[in-house]
């Protein structure tokens, strides 16, 4: 049951195999039963996910049921859920319950889907392991002494443990796709302004991303199906129509030409994670495409970039978190500026208070120039790299992430270090582009992402690619002893 794809369930919930109703309770069991060890959820909803599970049954009944209703899925603790806690991984946030939905929340809504609570995930979405959470690191399911990557952690290992059929993410710079690489499950980031930030809490708004976490590419079609699409609430959001993303899944690849990004293959890749995404790129030979060496010389240039403009945005749009109007507040504050100072210092972590500080000095008179204005120049160069690309080639593949799951509290002190575990997934972030991770051979026994870059809108042929080496590979079916 717990391994069964959307579209299966759906089909089994329509026949009235099972009800929407068992099939919550089921995962309810098994988020009680085995999340003590992973730690992916902050918050679980028992009450809400039955009632909107028997609401669902209802729905089946008079023969209203879209694709989504009944089944039970996750939200990452980013998006505003009104009624349920939204604490964004933050002490700022614990005591913060929104006034209303998120657009990717209400779409969910409306399509009938079970929430069943909300994910752990980095402070913020600031972090690549999940450790900067105020609520404790997640934990691999594949090796619990492990990270399950971030920021969209709790998702990604929840998915991966079959504690949720399917999750939301956001990725600003990598955190659907680095987390669904170390856990071996699909993460799709989507083209920037394809899904609505309106709801999602902003870290740095010209890159951040909603985007699927599930286990196979059909999944992740069914799930961007509710949520893409224009949304006047969100001024970045485009018009561009949406296609029907499960009508293109099993399109023929022959003569769609592969650029391997020869930057990405550097001395900083571990080999059995370059061989495993080698293997992968050889399958798509024989599935027709043709593959070819591409360059993008900026490469190298993309992480510094973006811990220029990540953190001044950040900055920014953190202000707001002021003890005043909602969040975390100090005891007795003395005077104004004491609330500000106290209520900032007590409900930031250090991760968070290390973006601001950067942030804030980039964005300063006198250094706006050298950083900022220099970073966003530095960002088109990037952009023009992909374009470049994209001019002979369809798709671009490398690896997601240089290594496999690192130990808890291995990078923790670095944070240099970890800033590189998205050396292959932030340039996409500065661009915009959508990007998908895909489970390939595993390496030390633990999961490995191939990465494949689209052209703007080229969602569906993304999709269209992972659900063909899901057809001839069974690594995305792979589960994790003791959450079978
Ligand atoms: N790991 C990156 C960071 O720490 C990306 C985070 C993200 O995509 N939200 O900023």
């Amino acid at each position: 049951m717990y391994d069964k794809t959307i579209a299966e369930l759906g089909a089994g919930l329509r026949a009235g195999d099972f009800s929407s109703l068992e099939l919550t309770q089921g995962y309810l069991d098994r988020i009680r039963r085995l999340d003590a060890a992973l730690n992916s959820f902050i918050s679980v909803v028992e009450d809400s996910a039955l009632e909107t599970a028997r609401a669902a049954d209802e729905r089946m009944k008079a023969g209203r049921a879209g694709p989504l209703t009944g089944i039970p899925i996750a939200h990452k603790d980013i998006f505003c859920t009104q009624g349920i806690k939204t604490s964004c991984g933050s002490r700022m946030l614990d005591n913060f319950v929104s006034p209303y939905d998120a657009a990717v929340v209400s779409r969910f809504r409306e399509a009938g889907a079970v929430v069943l609570g909300k994910t752990n995930m980095d402070e913020f979405a600031m972090g690549s392991s999940n450790e900067t959470s105020y609520f404790g690191p997640v934990r691999n399911p594949w090796d619990t002494e492990r990270v399950p990557g971030g920021s969209s952690g709790g998702s990604a290992a929840a998915v991966a443990a079959r504690l949720a059929v399917a999750a939301t993410g956001t990725d600003t710079g990598g955190s659907i796709r680095q987390p669904a690489s170390l856990c071996g499950i699909t993460g799709l980031k989507p083209t920037y302004g394809r899904v609505s930030r309106y709801g999602m809490i902003a870290f740095a708004s010209s890159l951040d991303q909603g985007g699927p976490m599930t286990r196979s590419a059909e999944d992740a079609a069914a799930m961007l199906q509710v949520m893409a699409g224009f949304d006047p609430r969100d001024s970045t959001s485009s018009e561009q129509p949406v296609p029907d993303y499960g009508a293109q899944l099993d399109a023929d690849l022959a003569g769609l030409r592969i650029g391997l990004v020869q930057e990405y293959f550097d001395a900083g890749l571990d080999p059995a994670v370059a061989q495993s995404v080698r293997d992968a790129v050889e399958e798509y030979r024989r599935l027709g495409a043709e593959v070819v060496e591409v360059s993008l010389p900026n490469s190298a240039l993309a992480v510094p970039t973006y811990y220029v403009v990540a953190p001044a945005e950040c900055s920014s749009n953190l202000s707001r978190f002021d003890g005043v109007r909602y969040g975390y507040r100090c005891a007795q504050p003395r005077d104004l500026e004491d609330l500000y100072k106290r209520s900032r210092a007590e409900g930031f972590g250090a991760e968070v208070k290390r973006r601001i500080m950067i942030g804030t000095y980039a964005l300063s008179a006198g250094y706006y120039d050298a950083y900022y204005l220099k970073a966003q120049k530095i960002r088109h160069l990037i952009s023009s790299d992909f374009r470049r690309a994209f001019e002979t080639v369809d798709v671009l593949m490398g690896p997601v992430s240089p290594t496999t799951a690192f130990r808890v509290g291995e990078k923790t002190d670095d944070p240099v270090t970890m800033y590189l575990s998205d050396i292959y997934t932030i340039a996409v972030n500065l661009a915009g582009l959508p990007a998908i991770s895909v489970p390939v051979a595993p390496a030390q026994n633990m999961p490995v992402g191939l990465h494949i870059v689209g052209n703007y809108f080229a969602e569906a042929r993304l999709l269209n690619l992972a659900h063909r080496l899901q057809q001839v590979t069974d690594w995305h079916k792979q589960a994790p002893a003791g959450f079978v």
